[in-house]
């Protein structure tokens, strides 16, 4: 894991908190690396990360060096898992997001509609999983079976979840989607027209999905 690395996922964490996408010592970030997992610790604040102190974690989940890991570290390892093209993860407890995370009645199968043609590329569908306690490891599996198909997943009444090739694609995705959910709350009671399949099949076709 290189010292450059280390840094530059100290730097997103300050940027995602100075502007305000976590806050408190919520959210984690992950970078993989062949089969180990450079992950940011548990009760730490994304905005003081030290990057001497980020946890090495294998994909199983053992403990290699670093800090104790996040207790969500198994969500990550569950995304590496069932996408191995793919390099990093973001999850964030981002307030737009985790309010849509909230309402009743979403479509469980994509809880946001393509609104933007930028969300469509980047995010796509973003199924809804069912409401776990923080921590709690029976989340894991069905995140990994889901995953399988989507790279954006939004935890029920928790926030997101988001894989990328590489720290810039899961960082530009999560912020699109939580972008898009703030839009999402802003029009949804306006009469609203996302998106058509075929607007959507254009982008696929273009190559400009992720
Ligand atoms: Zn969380």
């Amino acid at each position: 894991m290189t010292v450059d690395l280390r840094q530059r996922i100290a730097d997103l964490g300050a940027s995602l908190f100075a502007r305000r996408l976590t806050f408190g010592r919520t959210g984690n970030i992950s970078v993989r690396t062949g089969d180990h997992v450079l992950l940011t610790p548990t009760g730490a604040s994304l905005g003081a990360l030290d990057p001497a102190e980020l946890s090495v974690l294998d994909l199983e989940g053992t403990h290699l060096d670093g800090r104790k890991p996040s207790k969500e570290a198994f969500l990550h390892l569950a995304m590496y898992r069932a996408r191995p093209a793919e390099t990093a993860v973001v999850h964030l407890h981002s307030t737009y997001s985790v309010a849509v995370s909230c309402l009743a009645g979403l479509d469980e199968s994509n809880a946001l509609p393509p609104l933007t043609a930028y969300y469509a590329m980047r995010v796509g569908a973003l199924p809804l999983l069912p409401y776990h306690a923080p921590g709690d490891a029976r989340l894991g599996p069905l995140a990994e079976k889901v995953a399988g198909e989507h790279h954006a997943l939004l935890l029920a009444n928790h926030g997101p979840i988001v894989a990328g090739r590489d720290l810039a694609v899961a960082t530009d995705a999560v912020e699109e989607l939580e972008e898009t959910a703030r839009i999402f709350l802003l029009v949804r009671d306006l009469p609203t027209r996302p998106l058509g399949q075929d607007q959507v099949a254009e982008l696929h076709a273009k190559g400009l999905t992720s």
